[in-house]
């Protein structure tokens, strides 16, 4: 069963990457062929499989040579042990939270891409995720999002430019959901990892025009939603 939910997983993962690249584009993510990201040559069936492919191909594409991003990797293998883990029970609350998870990885890939929050997945995912919180009579802060942005303008009067307001509101939709404790976890998580790979960036002499935050705030929310899976 839980190698059955990691390939499914790897497969999901696989997709998630597509639409990650395919979204900010406007492009469709179910019509058109997988194509290689630098030559556009169209993938066979036998470069597609999930983890397998990319190792058998040396991280490289059999068309043009160019070293594949590890990302690719990396996603499919995170998403397929993600639904081990959150899958291996019946539940719904852990279905919705694997949701959560899943929709902020997409939002994160694409940050990295663009230093953009994808307004049009950030809003359906978000009407998904507090209306999944409402049917499965998750309390709800509704005044938490307030004080956040409050708190977040009167940063932005002082220190402009210090946050991006597409994370700003992802936090704020999140505060609905997440305990004032569990919330600033996920932020201390998220802020102190982004520091880290920002001193380790300078540290390697690579400079970094902007750091997306949203694969901080993930690995916050990571955190925070496996420690309440094992409360
Ligand atoms: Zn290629």
């Amino acid at each position: 069963m839980k190698l059955f939910l990691f390939v499914i997983g790897t497969v999901l993962g696989s997709f998630l990457c597509l639409c990650a690249e395919r979204v900010p584009k406007k492009e469709s993510v179910i019509f058109g062929r997988s194509r290689c990201s630098y030559c556009h040559h169209p993938l066979s069936v036998k470069e597609l499989i999930p983890l397998l492919s990319i190792i058998r191909q040396r991280f490289r594409c059999l068309h043009c040579g160019r070293a594949l991003a590890f990302r690719y990797f990396f996603i499919e293998f995170l998403v397929g042990s993600l639904f081990v883990v959150f899958l291996s029970e019946r539940s719904l609350i852990l279905f919705w939270q694997l949701f959560w998870l899943l929709s902020t990885l997409v939002l994160a890939v694409i940050d990295c891409d663009t230093y953009l929050v994808e307004e049009r997945i950030f809003l359906s995912t978000s009407l998904f995720l507090v209306a999944g919180g409402l049917i499965l009579h998750q309390p709800i802060y509704w005044w938490q999002p307030l004080i956040l942005l409050l708190c977040s303008s009167v940063l932005q009067r002082y220190l402009p430019d210090s946050l991006g307001m597409g994370d700003v509101w992802l936090t704020a939709v999140w505060s609905l959901l997440l305990t004032g404790y569990k919330l600033l976890v996920l932020l201390f998580i998220a802020s102190g990892s982004g520091l880290l790979f920002f001193m380790i960036q300078r540290i390697r002499q690579k400079p970094l025009r902007e750091v997306p935050f949203v694969p901080f705030l993930f690995c916050g929310l990571l955190v925070v939603l496996l420690s309440l899976k094992k409360a």
